[in-house]
């Protein structure tokens, strides 16, 4: 099997699950108990919080660990909305390319009052922060940009947006879902108030996230109970997920320059090997562009049913976002960007990480010439 789906779930990684092995079956300590166990589990977690922390250059103490990076959106959203709703700020600013995990929580915000502006997107999937200058306005409660875009790789100009944020007294978000572990993230050179991540995209196992919250940044929680997480974020603790997190972490951003090059340069010849193949064409930027995304769409080809094909020659990939798979909708990042119905339809997605190789490159790019090939003499 040729896994090339990481951007939807990366394959955990030795040291994640060595770090959540003894919270799985020896230890049962709950990490607010007094007792050896319960010290052990605790202690886990004090660690798992300074080693995500030193990798994002946090301190500990900003750090709140969720369930994952929907809890993180979701909290930062809210928290900061209702923040901003003390002061009399009903505005909230996003993107029309961000996760469903923010667009569904705008729109739930809006029920309640806010008015939801969202910044468009050039063809090529990049947010300008001149549009941001323009909707960014004093009454704004809380901005929030996608640092990645999880469909077509492409980065945004985050930093510039975070000043502007600044420089006008507003929150800015950022998810950092797609990016974390992939590009080098530095909370105070971003200059971002709160920053979403989740563990299962980079390497830990599924059920914990964080939020980063820069110290002075109030967070109103949205689930109340025994107050663990600093009385943010009730509720116990995952502590096997979030040992997992920690190592995963400390992993994914260690030479994390190196690995993206070694990446980039397997993402560039399988995007060369694919535009080979006739009526395709990519999708997002190339230039400031995560550097496992490939994202290529092809004429008179279903991408649900490439997908499906792929899967049959032992390729994981995904059609749009893999949130979404299953559903035929068409994907809205490649419609905000102006993408013709016809490439829309054909979307393919190919995430790389740094365990894939360059046979399997060759090989993964054959099966999907063969499998458009097949497709399109079937519809033909
Ligand atoms: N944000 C982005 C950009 C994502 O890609 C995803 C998942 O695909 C999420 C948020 C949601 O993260 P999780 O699956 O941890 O809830």
């Amino acid at each position: 099997m040729i896994y090339l789906d990481n951007a939807a779930s990366a394959p955990a990684l030795k040291c994640a699950v060595e770090a959540a092995q003894p919270f799985l079956a020896e230890c049962c300590g709950n990490p607010s108990s007094i007792h050896t166990e319960g010290r052990r589990a605790a202690l886990a977690i004090i660690e798992a919080r300074e080693r995500c922390a030193a990798a994002l250059g946090a301190s500990p103490e900003e750090i709140i660990f969720t369930s994952g990076g929907t809890e993180s959106d979701n909290t930062a959203l809210k928290s900061a909305a209702l923040t901003g709703l003390r002061v009399g700020k009903r505005r909230i600013v996003t993107t029309n390319i961000e996760h469903a995990a923010v667009l569904r929580t705008c729109e739930f915000l809006q029920g309640f009052g806010f008015e939801v502006k969202l910044l468009g997107t050039d063809a090529d999937g990049y947010v300008s922060a001149e549009q941001a200058r323009e909707l960014i306005t004093p009454d704004t409660a809380v901005v929030s940009v996608m640092a990645a875009n999880n469909e077509v790789g492409t980065l945004q100009p985050i930093e510039e947006i975070a000043e502007i944020c600044r420089s006008r007294g507003v929150t800015f978000h950022t998810d950092a879902v797609q990016a974390a572990g992939n590009i080098p993230l530095d909370v105070r050179g971003i200059g971002c108030d709160m920053m979403s991540v989740s563990a299962h995209k980079l390497g830990g196992i599924k059920g914990a996230g964080l939020l980063y919250c820069r110290k002075g940044c109030e967070v109103i929680p949205l689930l109340h109970g025994g107050g663990q997480e600093s009385s943010v974020r009730s509720g116990t603790e995952n502590t096997a997920a979030i040992a997992a997190f920690g190592a995963a972490m400390e992993h994914s951003c260690r030479d994390i320059n190196g690995k993206a090059a070694r990446v980039a340069k397997l993402r560039d010849r399988l995007i060369q090997l694919l535009l080979d193949i006739p009526g395709s064409r990519l999708n997002g930027g190339r230039e400031r562009r995560l550097c496992g995304n490939v994202n290529v769409s092809f004429s008179g080809v279903e991408g649900e049913s490439l997908v499906l094909g792929l899967d049959l020659r032992g390729v994981c990939a995904s059609s749009g976002s893999a949130c979404a798979s299953g559903d035929v909708q068409p994907s809205h990042v490649l419609l905000a960007m102006g993408v013709t119905e016809e490439f829309q339809r054909g979307s393919l997605r190919l995430t790389l990480s740094e365990f894939n190789t360059a046979e399997e490159i060759e090989q993964a790019a054959a099966a999907v010439r063969e499998t458009v090939e097949r497709l399109r003499e079937i519809t033909r």
